[in-house]
């Protein structure tokens, strides 16, 4: 998932960058409202961690900013220990859930993960669709109850693909999954692991989920639970 992390403190911007990114994430970590509100302008996001202690416009401002523009990702707060105003004014501005620092990393990641699972309408850590089921937390596919070797962009794509069921989602989209910005994309690369994905679930079973919209995207056609 692409995440967006508004954090001032350098150490623990990296931190998280390297965390969420080790965890399977695409993750632009910037360090003030300001260039959250160009970064969330220029690219689509499925989640941001907001830290509310930010310099300059605060991070509660800058959840009611993204709001008001229409943002729609769920957002995660962190704030210091004992500010329970902070909280509730956070959740009150639009945020879904918070952290307190400092915190245990799997903590922020189990709360991350249940707003991603919940914005995309599952309820379970698991994804399944037919013969296919991933596990969201191991990030690991199985098909037909054998482990099914996909490679960590492969991964990717088949899990935003299945959260996206029955809609058609643009290359575009897709890349953003695999780049944190514009520079290194090629849009083959998508057709190259698509095809590739598409070969290992036909398997023996002739499992084909994967339709390609012309001019449009990729539809995963299945209906997923
Ligand atoms: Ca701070």
């Amino acid at each position: 998932m692409k995440l967006l992390v508004v954090e001032d403190e350098a150490l623990l911007r990296h931190h998280l960058f390297t965390r969420l990114g080790e965890g399977g994430h695409v993750v632009q970590a910037v360090a003030n409202a300001e260039e959250a509100l160009y970064q969330a302008e220029q690219y689509n996001h499925d989640l941001a961690i907001i830290d509310l202690g930010l310099p300059g416009m605060s991070g509660l401002d800058l959840i009611r900013q993204l709001r008001s523009l229409g943002q729609t990702f769920p957002i995660l707060i962190l704030t210091a220990r004992g500010n329970w105003q902070d909280k509730v004014e956070g959740l009150a501005a639009g945020a879904d859930d918070y952290v307190v620092k400092p915190f245990q990393f799997e903590e922020l990641e189990a709360r991350l993960n249940a707003l991603l699972r919940r914005s995309s309408g599952f309820t379970q850590s698991t994804i399944a669709a037919g013969p296919l089921v991933l596990d969201l937390n191991r990030k690991q596919a199985t098909l037909d109850d054998a482990p099914l070797a996909l490679t960590a962009y492969e991964y990717r794509i088949l899990e935003y693909l299945m959260r996206h069921h029955q809609q058609v989602v643009a290359k575009d989209r897709l890349m953003e999954q695999l780049y944190p910005d514009d520079e290194e994309r090629d849009p083959n690369v998508i057709e190259v692991l698509v095809g590739r994905l598409r070969r290992k679930l036909e398997g023996a079973h002739g499992f084909k989920p994967i339709d390609t919209v012309r001019g449009l995207g990729y539809l995963f056609t299945e209906r997923c639970r």
